[in-house]
């Protein structure tokens, strides 16, 4: 990856720019939570950009199927903040379906998909990238609930 000092904040607007209007024609808001403001990773911008755009669009997608777990309205949240040893973490959360625990356990595997259409590459490529950046992806779901998925720098 090509490392270079990148404000969270540019990241995140650039997500809402481009996935701003996509969420919006399906009723979703997609919201932006930061403290502190200046978080700053040491990252490839473009690499990131695409796991996040990867982790909203899969929201999205199971926003869309299935609507909200509990009826309440759609939402994605990006959320950043800092971690152990105040190291950089990025949150994606939506209050979707949520993922069963059978597939749970799958879901960063190439071609793993529970769509008709779907490609399976998104989550398989976001850990690959992750871990380029000697970080981290995991995920916390339950059927429900929603999902979120952490991105650790
Ligand atoms: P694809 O989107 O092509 O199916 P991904 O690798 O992006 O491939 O995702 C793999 C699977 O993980 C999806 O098919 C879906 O079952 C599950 N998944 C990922 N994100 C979510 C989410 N936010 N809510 C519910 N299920 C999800
Ligand atoms: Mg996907």
């Amino acid at each position: 990856p090509q490392l270079e000092h990148v404000q969270v904040a540019d990241i995140f607007g650039h997500i809402q720019l481009l996935m701003g209007s996509e969420c919006e024609s399906n009723d979703i808001t997609l919201k932006v939570e930061m403290e502190p403001q200046n978080i700053v990773v040491t990252a490839d911008m473009e690499q990131i950009e695409q796991v996040l755009i990867n982790l909203v669009k899969n929201a999205v997608q199971a926003l869309q199927e299935n609507g909200s777990n509990d009826g309440a309205e759609k939402e994605v949240v990006l959320t950043g903040g800092l971690g152990k040893g105040n190291r950089p973490v990025i949150k994606v959360k939506d209050n979707g379906p949520g993922i069963e625990p059978e597939a749970l356990d799958r879901i960063f595997i190439p071609f793993f998909t529970t769509k008709k259409q779907g490609s399976g590459i998104g989550l398989s490529l976001s850990r690959q990238i992750m871990r380029q950046h000697k970080g981290a992806i995991t995920v916390a779901s339950h059927p429900g609930e929603g999902t979120e998925f952490t991105l650790k720098f």
